[in-house]
Formats: C-alpha cells, sequence, structure tokens
C-alpha cells in the first residue's frame, strides 16, 4: 500500500530531432538503419513474456524494397490466441492489486527508453518496415509514443484524484478499477505510436490484454515488446499475437470474460467486430467497452480570402507526407475558382521539389506505400482519373512497383464533386480537388459535410473572420479534429486530442483522460463513521 499521495513528473511533448543533413543524429539513425537492413530478424509472438515461435514463417517486407530478405516472422493460430487469453487472465490478479505508483513507473521508463536508448532502433524498424523517412519516423515511433506514456501517466493521477464531496459524517470515495476480464487491442500498420498506445494504455490502468498488431508492422511490434520487458511490464499482461485478424476477432470476442476492444483501422472491420459483439453479448460477464478510431476523408475547405501559397503549402504536406497514409491526410480539396491557378501554379512548384525513394536517402520526401494491396488501389484510381471525363490528372500519376510499392504524389482535379476518388477513402498520395464557383462558398459548405460518411480531421482557411465563424458552424459535425489555416496532420498529444466519429470511430480521443475512462470501471464507497441504530427517521415523530 502506497505511504504517500506521490505526484508524477509534469508531462511536457517530447522535442522532435531536426534530422538535419549531417547532423550526428542523422548520421546515428541512418547507421541502426543500414545494420538492421543487412540482418535477418525472426518474430515470434509474444505471450506470457516467452517468445512463441510456429512452423508457419512468412516473410518479412519493406515497402522501399519488396524483395529484400529482411527475415521472417512467426504466425500463429487460435490455439495461441486462447493461449493468450489464459495467459492474461492468469496475470490480472496479481498486476490489477498492483499500487499505481508501480504501473506508472513502468510505463514512464518505458518512455525514457524510447526517448534514449531505443530511439534509433525504433525509429530504424518503423522506416524499414512501415516506410517512414526520418521525420515522418521520429514524430511518430519517438515523440508521439513517448507523448502517449508521459501524458496517460498524468493523466491516470489526474483520473485517480477525481473524488466525490461528502457530507458530515460519511466519507465518499471514487475508486477507478481496472474492467473484469481482459482487454482486446488491434492495431493499423501506419503509426507505431497507436501500435504501442493502444495496448499500453488499458495496461496502464491495470488491466491485461491481448494485442494484435497489423501484418504490415511486425517488425516494429518487435522492437516494442522488447522494450515492453525491458520497462519491466511483467509477463503476461500484454500478449502480442501475430494471428489471423477475422479469425482472432470471431476467437476473443465470443469469450465470456471479453471486456473491452481498443482498435484502431479501417472503417468496415470495426463495424463487423461492432456487429459480432452485438450478437455476442449474452455471453460477457459485463457489458464490452468498444473504443474505435477508423477511416477517414480529410478535407481542405479554402475561402477566396485565403493565401495560395499557404493553402498549397498544407495541401502538399498534409496530403503527401506518409505517403498519404495518415488516417488525417487531407484527401479532398475545395478551392476558389479565384485562386485555383495560383495555388496550382504553387503547387506545382512545390511539387516538382518532391523526391520520392527510399527513406535511407533523407533527401526523399515521400516513400513507398505500405504493401501490393495499397500500391494496386492507389494504380486503380489513377487509372480511373485518367480515363474518366470527369477527372484529369494535375500532378503526379505515375508509379512504379519494380523495386518498392512507389506511387507518385497525385492530384487529380474533378469537376465532379461525387466523383469517387473524391468521396472514397484511398489512403494513399492521392488528392482530389474540385474547384468551386467563388460565390457558391456556402453551398461548398454543404457538400464539405455531406460529401463522405466519415467526420476524422477537416481544414478551413481564410483570412476573413466572418468566414471562418460561417465555415465553423457549418461544419461542426464534419471533423473530430478541425484546423483553421494549418493542415489537417499532425496532431500532438496534450495538445489536439485526437479522434473522429461519425464513420471514423466513437472519437474517444487517444492519449487522453477521456480515452483513459473507458478502461476503467468506478467503483463508488460511502462510508458512514457512526451508524444509525434505528430505522425511525424524524418525520416519524
Ligand atoms: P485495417 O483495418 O486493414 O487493419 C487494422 C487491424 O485490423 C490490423 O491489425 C488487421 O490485421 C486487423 N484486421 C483486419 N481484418 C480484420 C478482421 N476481419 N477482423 C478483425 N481484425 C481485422 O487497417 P490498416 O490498413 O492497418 O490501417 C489503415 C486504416 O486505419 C485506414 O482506414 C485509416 O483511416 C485507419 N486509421 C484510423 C486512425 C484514426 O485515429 N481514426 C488512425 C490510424 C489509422
Amino acid at each position: 500500500m502506497s505511504k504517500a499521495l506521490s505526484q508524477v513528473p509534469f508531462a511536457t511533448n517530447e522535442p522532435v530531432r531536426t534530422y538535419a543533413p549531417g547532423s550526428p543524429e542523422v548520421a546515428s539513425l541512418i547507421a541502426k538503419y543500414k545494420e538492421m537492413w543487412n540482418q535477418k530478424i525472426e518474430v515470434p509472438m509474444v505471450i506470457g513474456g516467452k517468445e512463441i515461435k510456429t512452423s508457419i514463417h512468412n516473410r518479412l517486407e519493406s515497402p522501399q524494397d519488396h524483395q529484400h530478405d529482411l527475415g521472417f516472422y512467426h504466425y500463429g493460430n487460435m490455439s495461441h490466441v486462447d493461449m493468450a487469453i489464459e495467459t492474461a487472465l492468469a496475470a490480472k490478479k496479481k498486476w490489477s492489486a498492483l499500487g499505481w505508483e508501480q504501473r506508472a513507473s513502468i510505463f514512464l521508463k518505458m518512455a525514457d527508453l524510447i526517448a534514449g536508448p531505443y530511439r534509433d532502433e525504433l525509429n530504424a524498424a518503423t522506416m524499414i518496415g512501415q516506410g517512414k523517412n526520418v521525420h515522418q519516423t521520429e514524430i511518430d515511433a519517438a515523440c508521439e509514443l513517448i507523448d502517449f506514456l508521459r501524458f496517460n501517466v498524468e493523466f491516470m493521477t489526474e483520473m485517480y484524484s477525481e473524488q466525490p464531496v461528502s457530507s458530515e459524517g460519511m466519507w465518499n470515495r471514487s475508486e477507478y478499477r481496472p474492467l473484469e476480464g481482459f482487454c482486446f487491442a488491434v492495431t493499423p500498420f501506419n503509426f507505431t505510436a497507436i501500435a504501442a498506445n493502444l495496448p499500453t494504455c488499458m495496461a496502464m490502468l491495470g488491466n491485461v490484454v491481448v494485442w494484435k498488431p497489423s501484418l504490415s508492422q511486425v517488425y516494429s511490434a518487435h522492437v516494442l515488446m522488447k522494450i515492453f520487458k525491458e520497462a519491466g511490464l511483467p509477463d503476461g499482461v500484454i500478449n502480442m499475437v501475430i494471428t489471423d485478424g477475422a479469425e482472432t476477432a470471431e476467437k476473443i470476442l465470443s469469450h465470456k470474460d471479453f471486456a473491452g476492444l481498443h482498435f484502431t483501422g479501417s472503417t468496415s472491420v470495426f463495424q463487423n467486430m461492432w456487429k459480432m459483439i452485438g450478437d455476442n453479448i449474452h455471453k460477457y460477464k459485463s457489458y464490452p467497452r468498444i473504443v474505435g478510431e477508423t477511416g477517414g476523408k480529410d478535407f481542405v475547405m479554402v475561402h477566396p480570402s485565403s493565401d495560395s501559397v499557404e493553402v498549397a503549402t498544407a495541401l502538399v504536406r498534409g496530403a503527401f507526407e506518409y505517403q498519404g497514409q495518415k488516417c488525417s491526410a487531407a484527401s479532398r480539396a475545395y478551392i476558389p475558382q479565384s485562386l485555383w491557378e495560383a495555388v496550382k501554379t504553387e503547387m506545382g512548384s512545390q511539387l516538382s521539389t518532391i523526391k520520392v525513394g527510399s527513406p535511407e536517402d533523407t533527401s526523399n520526401f515521400v516513400n513507398a506505400v505500405i504493401h501490393k494491396g495499397s500500391f494496386e488501389k492507389c494504380k486503380k484510381y489513377i487509372d480511373n482519373a485518367k480515363n474518366d471525363s470527369d477527372a484529369e490528372i494535375v500532378f503526379g500519376g505515375t508509379y512504379d512497383d519494380s523495386k518498392g510499392w512507389f506511387v507518385a504524389p497525385t492530384v487529380i482535379l474533378t469537376s465532379n464533386p461525387q466523383y469517387s476518388s473524391i468521396c472514397e477513402e484511398i489512403f494513399g498520395p492521392v488528392l482530389t480537388i474540385f474547384v468551386y464557383e467563388d460565390s457558391k462558398w456556402e453551398e461548398t459548405l454543404k457538400l464539405v459535410d455531406e460529401t463522405s460518411p466519415y467526420s476524422l480531421t477537416g481544414s478551413i482557411f481564410s483570412k476573413d473572420r466572418y468566414a471562418i465563424e460561417e465555415a465553423y458552424h457549418a461544419l461542426e459535425n464534419a471533423a473530430g479534429n478541425f484546423y483553421i489555416n494549418d493542415k489537417p496532420t499532425g496532431a500532438v498529444v496534450g495538445q489536439q486530442p485526437f479522434g473522429g466519429s461519425r464513420a471514423s470511430g466513437t472519437n474517444d480521443k487517444a492519449g487522453s483522460k477521456m480515452n483513459l475512462m473507458r478502461w476503467v470501471s468506478v467503483r463508488s464507497v460511502k462510508e458512514t463513521f457512526v451508524a444509525p441504530r434505528s430505522y425511525k427517521y424524524p418525520f416519524l415523530g
């Protein structure tokens, strides 16, 4: 039992390293990248702290060179999922009884390990396995993850300290219990920080977790499991299985002790899992918590009063950083006729300097898309735009899969505001623009609001305060993260809590107290100091 009301270190955002050419930090990271690139690794599952190996070995692939031999991962089956569930449940009693300071220490240590000795390794694994350049990996695998860990520890203590009032003669308390049973984390390929945050934020609160990472994020997941262990996370608290998503979901979501789903990925996968939970609802001991952050079709809406260079820059960064594979990436833009020529000229001049290639060459701004499926999807939209009468390719439109999954940053101009590439999530470096008549600002706001089922991020650009106010209200439900005169990407933990609604998710804001609240079940405790000795209230005389 704790004998102090300890305060955790005040969380601040991890400074982003610049990796400027010639700097010692870039030399160190690229040296690590080359060292790891030339190694062949073997990635096991980790259940109860033990490395679990199988006879099925799947190739690890790098987006920038799909033939390069990186090694393999052990692919598991449903017996491993059963083992992970049993192991998690066995670890639960001791872990959930551990004092919160002990738990906090583990996750604070994790943050420090990533900020220090593991920074290059985790960044390099993310570059190799997920195709990020030095800047994109730094803001994800290093900074965002460190922030998630430190801020969540602080949010946890803020939550714990929220206590009810007590009337005379009694003491009321709220105890923030972990959920009864085990939790399930299912994570996407595109952020190492999300992959780590989903299981760790639940574990931090005393929960035990079965974690299923994306098969395209296994390399950095392997490094994360090493870091978790070195930070002192007890065996069995987070168990990583590398298995088929659909089968794993079916197995876990029908288990009586399933207590919560923390998901990030595509909308259809989340909706299927929600349906399964509904079908199984009578089997569970408790109503499970369901948190999902899903797809997006994020917009940039430009008012005629805007600065064309600022708009073009936001579009180039917002649409093409990490190849448009951020859930927040700008993928549709609405530009007034009067600004279009200037925006187009500036975009053309910026795009002409962008290099596409492997992240090993740090002068490449755009790298490869994650896998063949993604490459084919981008190709399909680009080829359609080349053939369709209501669309044209303004920039890019080329692709090359001879070595890696490379797609040039592509801008499609459409005359049809319902054109497929302006409505559907592509998740690649493809931006679609609709040019509207300046006089139709108001109806274009309606169009922005109604074009897609998603509501994740969006930006408006304007120098006119009345226009900003109008867009702010008209687009109230069109984005969970709303930007004014900025690109719609780059949310920072503690500054812009992230998440969207409509088909984009449950909007529980990853890396915030709101999210942590979902993984606890409060016990209200009332203690009476001097108990009554007769049933008679004063009104009875
Ligand atoms: P995905 O949906 O293909 O995969 C996500 C996870 O679900 C992976 O672990 C995958 O193995 C698993 N999975 C796949 N099929 C499954 C099934 N039938 N049942 C259960 N699990 C299954 O997504 P992805 O390609 O890894 O990531 C891209 C998607 O994630 C995009 O739609 C993007 O918008 C979304 N995303 C959203 C946010 C957000 O905060 N809203 C953040 C990152 C990514």
